[in-house]
């Protein structure tokens, strides 16, 4: 399907605009890395609906769509437990189909891998490697490295040779968000980069410097329709909604402020190296 020429278009700028419809109208295949089942929802949903309806496929692999671990949880996680209102051992599930159906309305495929979400992973004498608030956006644990080489083995295994692959900037600094993007940055292809909604909203400056470190932003517009399709696809990880707005209007407003404050959606890729 080729994208309308009326199409209500937030973006000014003529040779993106040019450039971003000789894309939409490419048939070409998308793979777009999520840490965890909204990530990408979230950061993307109005660009994967796009493409998807310019006739390109696109998936969604969820990398840390993981079981919930058998044995005791960690404090923190139980408490998360409590704050998401879900049984302990439903929550993976619950969320996975909160995926799909995000993931259909964005026109997606999904794909779910297997590693457990940071708050159940533990090291080799069992003790949670990520047990608190602020544990979630410090550094990697050095005792992930192995679990980087795994997950870059299987990406490298499963992603079809001529998918251009989209991950996550890391902004934020969500370790999860860290771990795809360093799994996908050891298999040695093109990338491209989303900024992390909604952190990316704090973490403004983080962007702003990019330019001179050698990235190169580019914008894909998004129509309105494509927005309805983003505010959709958010809405349908309905347990997640409460722990970033009070209701659906508050959201589908903040996402539209997202969108049109960007002219649409940009995604990096590095041009050259940082002077
Ligand atoms: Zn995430």
């Amino acid at each position: 399907m080729q994208v309308n020429a009326d199409v209500s278009l937030l973006n000014k700028d003529s040779r993106s605009l040019t450039r971003a419809f000789r894309d939409y109208n490419w048939p070409m295949e998308w793979v777009y890395l999520s840490p965890h089942f909204d990530d990408v929802a979230l950061s993307c949903g109005g660009l994967v609906w796009q493409q998807a309806q310019a006739g390109q496929r696109v998936t969604v692999w969820t990398l840390c769509a993981g079981a919930v671990p058998q044995g005791p949880l960690s404090e923190f996680a139980q408490s998360l437990h409590a704050r998401w209102g879900t049984e302990e051992a439903s929550a993976p599930a619950q969320r996975a189909a909160e995926d799909i159906a995000s993931c259909q309305q964005m026109g997606a495929g999904w794909q779910h891998f297997d590693v457990p979400d940071c708050i159940y992973r533990q090291g080799p004498d069992g003790e949670f490697l990520y047990a608190s608030e602020a544990a979630l956006n410090g550094d990697l644990h050095p005792g992930e490295a192995r679990l980087i080489q795994q997950l870059a083995r299987q990406l490298a295994d499963r992603l079809p040779k001529r998918a251009r692959l989209v991950c996550p900037l890391a902004v934020g600094s969500h370790v999860d968000h860290q771990l795809v993007r360093a799994a996908a940055e050891r298999l040695k292809r093109r990338l491209w980069y989303y900024a992390d909604y909604p952190y990316v909203l704090k973490h403004a400056e983080s962007l702003e410097q990019m330019a001179q470190q050698g990235w190169l932003g580019r914008v894909m517009p998004i129509s309105s329709a494509g927005l309805a399709a983003w505010q959709a696809a958010v809405a349908a990880h309905a347990s997640q909604i409460s722990s970033f707005w009070p209701d659906l209007d508050a959201m589908r407003a903040a996402m539209a402020q997202y969108c049109a404050q960007n002219g649409g959606l940009k995604l990096w890729k590095k041009v050259r190296k940082a002077p």
